[in-house]
């Protein structure tokens, strides 16, 4: 290595958003996962989208733009209130900020009327805690002004706690949140989806049971990364802590005196450090290249239990290494891991290398699309997508195209195509191991001969539903209807689905028959957009394992090109975004 460098370990971060998603769910709470420790960063934002959070939420709109930057099509939240010249810019890349003033509220109307799009907005409510929020006997009376403002829906109504004066969230304050929904939505008589229950200082409450029915949402960081305190104890033991791991490299390693010696002042930071506590003998000291310019030194635990942190000036840390034996030499890095503050400095640091591991064997980067025909005898639907253009397509996203039966080979994405649909398609496809399914078909019919673990499968489009049949897969929670979809957005369900059809598996098969678009017999179903997003989607959470694709035909091939073109990264609609 040849300075300090960060580990961010993108499995570790799955594993605990998964985790805490799953326990948020059994008290009907979906979690927006935060990014801000990271400045946003996509790699972490598409692991929590694994992990299964409905929203990625961020403090800053830079960070928001290197989100959209990088492809995260899923919903974002701007934390933190923009100003009102930062209106534009919100609109643009959030769908979602938390805001208290009426004059920022009336920007971003403006500004979502000008750039045509709705903006949906949470209206803070501060609980005690004197930090951002309207007070609770004014919340009505602003609620109505929101409802008045074009461009804006009022999506919900939040809370943050705990953050400048400690005041910890609690049944009573809680409850209060929850009371001011009902009341507007009695009132005011709007739907108010999101109850935002606060950070990670809400956990505690969700541990003990004690979360007032009626916050269904969560934003959480802290306890993601680091399963910082306050993370309750038995979700605190099941976490990763070691998601992060700061290094740096040893540049001087040396025995001298226990305490320093000549006249004693101040020290560069204008302290008066004081040795007598300190004892008098010789000691092994490393100085390692890294300072307070890139950290926090108290928030740094050394790996190693032999080591000590001794402190450190702008650009060098020292360690006590008396008790380490021969393990660090010179040139040889020393491994810590940070706390929030020390995370949120190297992360911001530009003098920190940030590594990211994934061990989970990553999607084949082969890029080149292994094209199988399902059906036996012409017209091959495969030769209908060369000739609409196919191969030049692929090239032009940096694709290769191959037959499938002729030159696939395991580093190939492979394709499946058949003009029948699911379930009897299915058995023509060989799914590999390890895969959860995501079906696009407009009827439940899942397939008796299919056979997969039920918790590994999400159907999504569906209609015509019986409800019983409804009911009973329902509560295996895998059935996306174009009613879920119409009211909550196929951006919004669809990562939680995937990370649900993943559970425990590394990757997924996805099959689209056609007949889950509008259009086909005038019944509603997807539209091509929402199609388009959500093969976006899946291509962004690079999970994506095989594919097929049902029902279509020769007169479908352009439409089909454009699927799988959406599928490997290639967008049909850029995010508006002015960075
Ligand atoms: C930072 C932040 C969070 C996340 O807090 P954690 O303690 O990291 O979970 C949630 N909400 C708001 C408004 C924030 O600023």
């Amino acid at each position: 290595m040849t300075g300090a460098r960060i580990d961010i370990d993108l499995d570790r971060i799955e594993y605990n958003t998964r985790l805490l998603v799953a326990s948020c769910a059994e008290a009907g709470i979906s979690v927006a996962g935060v990014s801000k420790s990271t400045c946003g960063s996509p790699a972490v934002a598409r692991a929590m989208l694994r992990g299964g959070v409905v929203q990625v939420a961020d403090a800053r709109l830079d960070n928001l733009a290197r989100l959209r930057r990088n492809g995260i099509a899923a919903p974002l939240i701007l934390l933190r209130s923009p100003t009102p010249a930062e209106a534009e810019r919100t609109v643009a890349l959030a769908d979602i900020s938390l805001n208290t003033e009426l004059g920022t509220l009336s920007a971003l109307s403006h500004a979502a009327q000008a750039q045509g799009r709705r903006h949906g907005v949470v209206l803070m409510v501060d609980l005690g805690d004197l930090r951002e929020g309207v007070l609770p006997a004014e919340v009505l009376r602003y609620a109505e002004q929101v409802l008045s403002l074009p461009g804006i829906t009022l999506q919900g109504i939040g809370a943050n706690l705990a953050c400048i004066s400690g005041i910890q969230p609690t049944v009573d304050n809680l409850d209060n949140l929850v009371y001011l929904a009902g009341e507007m939505r009695r009132r005011l008589g709007v739907a108010l989806p999101i109850v935002s229950g606060g950070n990670t200082f809400s956990l505690p409450l969700l541990e003990a049971g004690k979360m007032p029915a009626g916050i269904n949402h969560l934003r959480l960081g802290a306890s993601i990364m680091l399963a910082a305190s306050p993370t309750p104890p038995r979700l605190y033991a099941s976490l990763d802590r070691q998601a992060f791991t700061l290094s740096a490299p040893v540049i001087e390693d040396k025995i001298k005196p226990g305490r320093p010696y000549g006249l004693s002042g101040e020290d560069s930071f204008g302290r008066r450090p004081s040795f007598d506590e300190v004892a008098d003998q010789p000691s092994r000291r490393l100085i390692l290249a890294i300072g307070r310019e890139d950290i926090d030194p108290d928030g740094l635990q050394p790996v190693d239990p032999n080591l000590d942190i001794l402190g450190a000036s702008s650009d060098h840390l020292l360690v006590e290494a008396s008790a380490a034996g021969t393990d660090y030499h010179l040139g040889s890095e020393v491994a810590f891991t940070p706390d929030y503050g020390a995370l949120l400095a190297a992360m911001t640091s530009p003098y920190v290398e940030k590594c990211y591991l994934q061990a989970r064997q990553a999607v084949p980067r082969a890029e080149v699309l292994a094209l199988f025909d399902s059906d036996l005898g012409p017209p091959s639907l495969a030769a209908a997508l060369r000739s609409e253009g196919l191969a030049a397509a692929l090239a032009a996203v940096g694709w290769g195209l191959v037959d499938g039966a002729a030159d696939a080979h395991e580093r190939s994405l492979p394709v499946y195509l058949s003009h029948r649909i699911w379930p009897d398609f299915a058995l023509a496809v060989p799914v590999a191991p390890a895969c959860g399914l995501i079906i696009f078909t407009p009827t439940a019919r899942y397939g008796d001969a299919v056979d997969w673990p039920a918790e590994n499968v999400v159907m999504v489009g569906l209609r015509d539903l019986f409800l019983t049949e409804r009911d009973e897969q329902v509560a295996a929670r895998q059935l996306l209807t174009v009613e879920d979809i119409d009211r909550h957005g196929i951006a919004r369900l669809l990562p939680p689905a995937v990370a649900q059809a993943m559970h425990g598996l590394p990757h997924i098969h996805v099959h689209f028959d056609r007949a889950v678009m509008a259009g086909q017999d005038m019944a509603a179903g997807l539209t091509y957009r929402e199609a388009h997003l959500a093969m976006e989607i899946i291509h962004e959470l690079a999970v994506l394992r095989s594919v097929s694709f049902g029902g279509f035909d020769a007169g479908s091939a352009p439409a089909l090109n454009g699927l799988l073109l959406s599928l490997l990264g290639r967008k049909v609609a850029k995010p508006a975004s002015r960075s």
